[in-house]
């Protein structure tokens, strides 16, 4: 028998409820711009049929409608010749109604996500994602921040969580998500561990984090035993099982027992990184009122 818990269960980092914070927030700057007859806009590429990048360009697209902004999907066919995309990317480039370009992944095998990635200008690189924008990151000057790591970091400040002076340990090394937002925990002053796959003891470097962000893609990876009592969880991981439902990387029933935050899957990082996309898109509107005509 397990003694009682002495604390109450964590509080849960609702994305789903700071998301549309978020988007009232920005229909009042949609509402500044408009006054100069500016309206932002975020066009995406979608290229071939993968269900699961539909359903997110779908949701980006509501989101642009809660936001009050113009979206537009330029679906391009599976087999769309490298050549094409990158100027279906150019040709956005130089559009003034977009101010946010958007490049769907994965992309079909064929076809060089990094290459067409680095095509978008990076004044329209609203997700943070090209080299310019990374570079930014990396000395500290202000760009586009990557979408996903920067929802964690608002949903852990929205939630009052401590990051300074803080250990914090991400798990995942990845470009989108991991090394981002190792980066963006250590500009905001906390100590920061990156594990890996190659990591040899992750639960005893997961148990030193005060803040843990848990980006791998491997089902309930993360379990209350390898949690500090009182940390802040953050799930970013996104994992379809087999019953069709989703699970996070972290077992959010036994996490939720020790931690003192925890975010759910879904309802957490997910609505964060959406909200974050818009954000840059309206930023780089306001951004492009001030820029001298080309
Ligand atoms: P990725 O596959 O590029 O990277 C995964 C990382 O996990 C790698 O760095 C790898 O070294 C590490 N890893 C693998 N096995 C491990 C293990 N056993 N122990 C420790 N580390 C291990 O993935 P990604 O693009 O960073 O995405 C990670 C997860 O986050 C996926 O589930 C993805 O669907 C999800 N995701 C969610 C959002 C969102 O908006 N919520 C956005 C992007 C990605």
């Amino acid at each position: 028998m397990t003694a009682p818990r002495e604390t109450a269960p964590a509080t849960v980092l609702d994305g789903a409820a700071a998301a549309r914070e978020i988007y009232a927030r920005l229909r009042e700057r949609v509402a500044v711009l408009g006054g100069a007859n500016i309206r932002p806009g975020l066009a995406a590429i979608q290229v071939g049929d993968n269900p699961a990048s539909k359903i997110y360009v779908r949701n980006k697209a509501r989101a642009c409608e809660e936001a009050g902004i113009h979206s537009e999907v330029h679906g391009l066919s599976a087999d769309t010749t490298q050549a094409a995309v990158v100027a279906t990317v150019l040709k956005l480039n130089r559009d003034p109604r977009v101010h946010g370009i958007l490049l769907q992944l994965p992309l079909p095998p064929h076809l060089d996500a990094d290459e067409i990635m680095q095509s978008i200008a990076p004044e329209k690189d609203v997700d943070g994602l090209t080299r310019p924008s990374l570079g930014a990151l990396v000395t500290g000057y202000s760009s586009f921040e990557p979408c996903t790591p920067a929802g964690v970091i608002v949903l852990l400040e929205r939630a009052g969580v401590p990051i300074d002076g803080r250990h914090a340990v991400v798990v995942g090394r990845s470009t989108i998500v991991g090394k981002p937002m190792a980066l963006m925990l250590m500009a905001r002053g906390a100590t920061v561990t990156i594990c890996h796959s190659r990591t040899r003891d992750l639960a005893a470097e997961t148990r030193r984090a005060d803040v843990l962000v848990a980006a791998v893609g491997r089902p309930r990876l993360i379990t209350g035993d390898m949690v500090k009592p009182g940390a802040a969880v953050v799930d970013v991981g996104i994992n379809r099982m087999p019953d069709g439902k989703l699970a996070g990387d972290v077992d959010y029933a036994t996490a939720r027992e020790v931690a003192g935050w925890i975010s759910p899957v879904p309802g957490g990082v997910g609505p964060m990184t959406v909200a974050m996309l818009i954000s840059n898109t309206v930023l780089s509107a306001e951004r492009s009122r001030s820029a001298p005509a080309a």
